[in-house]
């Protein structure tokens, strides 16, 4: 399958990793900002195959993993509403609230719908103008265009009982907060290539003198995320920090012009909490005064809420790459795939499911594999 096969080419990752073994000639530690870059290097074993002491801290961009535990139960406070029809993405239904998900809703006779994008949300409020349809909008700058144009054309075709749950996060405002915490070992960031080809790279050059760090936008196959480990670790050795687009074939420099008009039409940046984290200063947006009435945290009146997370989870720290999912004492045990006790066992771009998934059960690298090279074979 074309631009799937030809960037996981053996041979060409293979020089790509001599290159990168040339390089580098003391321990570096590089972000990978994505969760999908993150299942992608677990998958392939490509942290296995770097040098010694180069090390891939995984980040926090999840979307589903960084959604507040408040917003969380929210949505199942609205979900359990008669009357309404609530739809979201699938890999919502099983992230734990404080006291249930949004399968047990569905369970217990709420209308709970999966949805494969917010207009068919919006084409089943039409369809049922005496229900109200409320679309769970998670996410990063690459989910928002299409729910702010949901929005937006329910506005436009005057669809009053469709609203949106907002909770939208913005990368550039964590890289800074992960750069300010005194815990911080970052020295370089892969940023992920899906957010750049709808903001563009423009907010990145700040950060990266700010912070000197050099800020490489990388994609998610494996010659993608070589590609762009080589050219960290080459800034890194040559004392640089710059900003590099090693996602050319779908990162233009502006961004997405049309995605861009839609956001600034629809959202307003403020501040907003990530799970495990905490509040973060203009990371995220919210639905725009001319849009209020679709905003279903205002329509729905939901407060009250108490929250209460797992005493055993320690996603925050997984988040904050502070720690790899194996150190956490619930990982495999209390905590599986099918009995998840924090979102990023759940999410299908969650480091604690990654490394379930591929069986990274303990600490470490195996002697081997570095003696060798011979780990996972990428593609
Ligand atoms: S393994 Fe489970 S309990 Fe531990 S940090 Fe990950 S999600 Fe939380």
């Amino acid at each position: 399958m074309k631009y799937i096969e030809e960037f996981n080419n053996p041979e060409l990752a293979r020089r790509l990793l001599d290159d990168i073994h040339a390089t580098v000639t003391r321990p570096w530690a590089l972000m990978e900002v994505c969760g999908g870059q993150t299942h992608s290097i677990i998958r392939h074993g490509i942290d296995q195959l770097l040098p010694e002491g180069v090390e891939l801290i995984h980040g926090p961009g999840c979307p589903v993993c960084v959604t507040p535990l408040e917003m969380i139960d929210k949505a199942l406070e609205i979900a359990s509403r008669p009357g309404v029809v609530f739809c979201s993405f699938g890999d919502m239904l099983r992230v734990p609230g404080t006291d249930r998900d949004l399968f047990r809703v569905k369970g217990e006779g709420g209308d709970v719908r999966v949805v494969y994008s917010p207009l068919d949300a919006l084409a089943i409020a039409r369809r049922h103008p005496d229900r109200e349809v409320v679309f769970f909008g998670v996410g990063f700058e690459t989910t928002a265009p299409a729910n702010a144009m949901a929005v937006h054309e329910a506005r436009r075709l005057g669809v009053r009982n469709f609203s949106l749950l907002v909770s939208h996060v913005r990368v550039p405002p964590a890289i800074e907060a992960i750069m300010c915490s005194p815990d911080c070992r970052v020295q370089a960031f892969l940023a992920a290539g899906h957010v750049c080809s709808v903001m563009g790279t423009a907010e990145y050059p700040a950060l990266a003198e700010r912070y000197r760090v050099p800020i490489v936008v990388t994609g998610f196959e494996p010659l993608d995320i070589l590609e762009g480990i080589r050219r960290t670790v080459r800034q890194l050795e040559r004392g640089e920090h710059r900003v590099e687009n090693a996602y050319p074939r779908a990162v233009q420099e502006g961004g997405n012009p049309a995605a861009l008009r839609m956001l600034e039409e629809v959202f307003t940046v403020g501040d907003r909490a990530w799970r495990g984290i905490g509040v973060i200063p203009r990371s995220g947006w919210r639905l725009s005064d001319a849009y209020r009435d679709h905003d279903a945290e205002h329509r729905f009146s939901v407060s009250g809420i108490t929250t209460r997370e797992s005493g055993l989870c320690r996603s925050g720290e997984v988040l904050q790459g502070l720690i790899k999912p194996h150190e956490c004492a619930a990982f495999g045990r209390e905590c599986t795939p099918r009995t998840p006790l924090g979102a990023t066992m759940v999410s299908s771009e969650g480091a604690c499911a990654a490394y379930h998934l591929y069986r990274r059960l303990g600490t470490g690298t195996p002697a081997a594999v570095r003696a060798t090279g011979e780990a996972t074979p990428v593609g």
